[in-house]
């Protein structure tokens, strides 16, 4: 493809994801293909010559458009949302366009310098402490994933953890030897609704991992309490706690753990590397009223979040923040003599390839400086301000029917997270409103003193049973796609509205869906 192609080429490329974007309402949110449709569509080769533009672009829409589910659809309000916007999408091209593998500040300082003044930027807009900004001892880098994020600082934890206990002892064998039995006794840990990266990432990191109870009394947060209750047990079984995720807004129901009671118990426990996980929420933060929920994390390690989720950043995006960036690049620097420049020897640069596992690295800076200059603050505080009003809107629909709607949690960040009223229970979802002749009569003194536990266990199954058909039905109806969970041993339907395209009329329209759908699983008002 020559310049004049690409240039016919890219014009209608981006024509075409225009019109995707201008006809997204109105296509079917979920794919509806079976596994292996994908297949007979194509040839059982590449071809023999080169294909011209137009025959290539012909197939996104035979082949690709039939399997997508579409995420800028305003009808998905499924998991947490993946934004995508136009200035993002121009970060991408110009970042394809230079395409560098830029591991050195050498390979492109533009790449690297541009990386650290527009994380500097944001971690003033989320109002971080000042000791995850450059220009003291921490900073900010961009990684792929959270779960990336999460990997790379446990195993900074893991070898700060080690190297500090064995910090006097002289280096040899002996040395060795102890600090390999010791990091076969750590053990991570993160409240048990942490997000999954945790334990997947004590898998690669090769420690332990050791949930955290956050019950549903405590609205699913981890307390200081359950923390210091935690480490003790572990350390009775002569583990060692090296490190802790907490997290803000977690997946299931956006919770918030305890971070002050967190902070007071890891004074006793120096040596606990604390990571904040806030993937989806902490793009929150860019709005002055979310921002004291950052006021005790200065007293931890690391933070991360997520702009491709929340913030209007294309994936992938997601900013990881540090306290000491020493003790990152400590546990990740391997620098082989082809890797030196005058200017990494001299530590008048910064090496974002001793912040990350891999070497190569994307100008993923870029889109970010798009992003933020083409909506500028007030643009991105209306964003969020404007999700959090449909999650409150939303919820208030709810409360109009609880005879067939029991709010779990929130609306918190824009998640309402619900469950089905099974048929014959009242309202304080505890007692079958009808006397029937295989159960004990409901009102009965007896029944409420000696059989409660029975009926919370029997509105709980009623309830999974009933909310699980709704959400069947819902997804299957093709208008919505939401995503189900466990809370409590309650199945739960959660619905997010902050999809880039959200709008009031698609949270009006799941309602309807969600009541239609209700109605014919439990029956109307009127059938009770
Ligand atoms: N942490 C939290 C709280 C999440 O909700 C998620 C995903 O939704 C993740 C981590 C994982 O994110 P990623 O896909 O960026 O690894």
């Amino acid at each position: 493809m020559n310049a004049s192609q690409f240039r016919e080429a890219a014009h209608a490329a981006i024509e075409e994801i225009i019109q995707y974007y201008e006809t997204l309402p109105s296509r079917p949110v979920l794919s509806t293909v079976t596994p292996g449709y994908l297949r007979p569509l194509l040839p059982s080769g590449p071809p023999q010559t080169g294909e011209a533009w137009p025959a290539i672009q012909a197939d996104i829409e035979r082949v690709i458009m039939p399997g997508l589910t579409h995420w800028q659809s305003p009808k998905f309000m499924a998991f947490y949302p993946a934004s995508s916007t136009f200035p993002g999408m121009l970060g991408e091209l110009y970042s394809a366009a230079f395409t560098a593998p830029a591991f050195n500040w050498l390979c492109s300082p533009a790449v690297t310098e541009l990386e650290t003044v527009v994380l500097d930027w944001v971690a003033q807009l989320l109002g971080l402490p000042e000791c995850y900004l450059s220009k003291g001892e921490g900073g900010g880098v961009i990684q792929g994933s959270a779960s990336e994020a999460i990997v790379t600082v446990m195993v900074a934890a893991r070898e700060r953890f080690v190297m500090r206990r064995f910090a006097e002892m002289e280096e040899g064998e002996e040395k060795e030897r102890k600090m390999g039995e010791m990091r076969a006794r750590l053990v991570a840990l993160g409240s048990e609704h942490a997000h999954s990266s945790t334990q997947k990432a004590a898998n690669i990191a090769g420690t332990r991992h050791r949930p955290v109870p956050a019950p549903k009394d405590t609205g699913f947060s981890m307390t200081g309490a359950a923390l210091r209750k935690t480490i003790k047990e572990c350390k009775s079984q002569g583990l060692e706690p090296f490190y802790l995720t907490a997290t803000l807004g977690t997946t299931a129901t956006c919770a918030i753990d305890d971070f002050e009671g967190i902070a007071e118990v890891i004074k006793d426990y120096p040596d606990i590397w604390v990571h904040v996980d806030a993937a989806y929420a902490g793009a929150a933060l860019v709005c002055p009223e979310y921002q004291h929920l950052t006021k005790h994390f200065d007293k931890f390690d690391s933070f991360n979040f997520n702009m491709h989720k929340w913030l209007l950043t294309n994936f992938d995006a997601s900013c990881l923040y540090i306290k000491h960036r020493k003790s990152l690049t400590s546990a990740l620097s391997i620098t082989p003599s082809y890797l030196r420049t005058p200017f990494s020897d001299t530590g008048l640069v910064t090496d974002y390839r001793d912040w990350q596992i891999p070497l190569g690295r994307r100008f993923r800076a870029l889109k970010i400086w798009f992003v933020l200059r083409s909506y500028g603050i007030e643009g991105l505080q209306s964003h969020i301000r404007r999700h959090v009003q449909l999650g409150e809107l939303f919820h208030s629909l709810l409360l109009t029917r609880p005879d067939l709607f029991v709010v779990l949690t929130g609306p918190a960040f824009a998640l309402t997270v619900l469950a089905v009223r099974p048929k014959g229970w009242t309202k304080d979802g505890r007692r079958p409103s009808v006397t029937r002749a295989d159960r004990p009569d409901p009102a009965h003194e007896a029944y409420l003193n000696d059989f409660t536990a029975d009926a919370e266990a029997r509105y709980k199954a009623d309830s999974n049973a009933a909310t699980q058909a709704v959400y069947e039905r819902v997804n299957g109806s093709g208008e919505l796609f939401l995503t189900s969970g466990i809370a409590d041993g309650t199945y739960c339907i959660r619905v997010v509205s902050a999809n880039p395209m959200a709008e009031e009329k698609y949270l009006r329209r799941a309602f309807e869906v969600l009541v239609k759908e209700a109605e014919a699983v439990v029956g109307t008002k009127e059938d009770e």
